[in-house]
């Protein structure tokens, strides 16, 4: 086994926010540029090395332009399946990042230049659809998993577990989930706020419950071209994952633990089908890369992983929901783009190591030649 470093995520620090500033946190976290955050504090001074820092300054449009999500975009016209996720601590910026401000207050919406690295694919996917004379059909699914529980943030109506089934010509899919066709940037945005708006209000503790939680929405891309081979059907799928912080164990009710120990179990898995830690004996979870995709502008991470005929992948999908659900994005031709999202605050210091600890991670991709 050769461990070969092909991609790394790409990191976004945001500003601190007012309250913070008011309340005297230090900003210990520094884009030193050329892919390096440098961390530093009383006790711990640290650099990390990565492909593509956006600090405080980076506009939305540079984080969608610099982090080679146009790309994914024409790689999911192209058929394959695509995967943008989004981790990092609660408040760190990740809803902000993939929809901007504009999911924080629904009755003002938010100046074109706030907006995130959803509405900015959409744009990209429905402008290439009309220069393709519309041949692309696109629909749009949205789903939330809580607790280990698959629930449709579209379907009308209180919120109900779905169950997660397997096929052989499918793979791993929710049973009975909506899937809503769209043509319209108006469309497919007002989908993504409904879906937002029914995660945020389908709990009684609010905040907790969206930072709880996973969102995944996927876009379906088919070629309704004549000639197009039935098999040239691309996804593009926006995962905001769970606040990566460990739940305070004080006062912790059954329930929390619950939380925690979903949230631990299907980041874990994830963080397992990325790679192992550096310099870690060969685990069984190791993605096997024969390929990836080498043309995209430096300063970002895609990686290809393709599964070798005849080798068996070593994902542990059936650890979490969210590794099965994604099956498809973590092995066979699947395509990942990582945004590690970090808080410059001195209060967030141990959640933003550990968030650039888990973001490292996922740099060593092991080949089997
Ligand atoms: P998360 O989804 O990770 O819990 P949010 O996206 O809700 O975090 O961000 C937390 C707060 O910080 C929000 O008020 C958001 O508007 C603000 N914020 C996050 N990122 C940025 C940014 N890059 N620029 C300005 N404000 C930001
Ligand atoms: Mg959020």
């Amino acid at each position: 086994d050769t461990s070969v470093s092909l991609s790394t995520p790409t990191i976004r620090v945001r500003p601190l926010t007012c309250t913070e500033t008011r309340r005297g946190d230090q900003q210990v976290v520094h884009s030193l540029g050329d892919g390096a955050v440098h961390v530093s504090a009383a006790r711990h001074d640290a650099t990390f090395g990565f492909s593509a820092v956006f600090d405080a300054g980076a506009s939305q449009e540079a984080v969608f332009e610099g982090s080679g999500m146009r790309q994914l975009v024409e790689l999911a016209i192209d058929g394959f399946s695509c995967t943008v996720f989004a981790f990092g601590q609660t408040g760190s910026g990740k809803t902000y990042t993939l929809m901007g401000p504009l999911a924080q207050s629904e009755t003002q919406p938010a100046s074109p230049a706030l907006l995130g690295l959803m509405q900015r694919s959409f744009t990209c996917l429905l402008e290439q659809s009309r220069s393709r004379g519309s041949d692309l059909a696109l629909s749009a699914s949205y789903l939330e998993i809580y607790n280990e529980q698959v629930r449709d943030l579209l379907s009308p109506g209180p919120p109900c577990a779905l169950p997660l089934r397997w096929s052989k010509t499918r793979g791993f899919y929710v049973e009975n989930q909506l899937s809503v066709e769209f043509e319209s940037l108006e469309a497919i945005v007002s989908l993504l706020l409904q879906g937002s708006q029914r995660r945020r209000t389908s709990a009684h503790a609010l905040n907790r419950h969206s930072s709880r939680s996973h969102a995944l929405l996927t876009i379906h891309i088919r070629s309704r071209a004549a000639s197009a081979c039935p098999s040239k059907q691309g996804t593009l799928c926006f995962v905001d994952l769970a606040g990566s912080e460990r739940v305070k164990e004080t006062g912790s009710s059954g329930e929390l633990s619950v939380e925690a120990n979903s949230i631990n179990r299907s980041l874990l898995a994830l963080g397992k089908s990325w790679g192992t830690r550096p310099g870690s004996p060969a685990g069984p979870h190791r993605i096997p890369v024969t390929s990836f995709v080498a043309h995209p502008p430096a300063g970002h991470c895609i990686s290809l992983l393709a599964k070798p005929r005849g080798k068996r992948t070593h994902i542990p999908y059936r650890d979490s929901k969210l590794t099965r659900l994604l099956a498809r994005s973590l092995g066979g031709s699947g395509i990942t783009l990582m945004v590690a999202c970090i808080s410059p605050s001195s209060r967030c210091l141990s959640e933003t190591l550990s968030t650039l600890h888990y973001a490292s991670r996922a740099r060593s991709v092991t080949t089997r030649p």
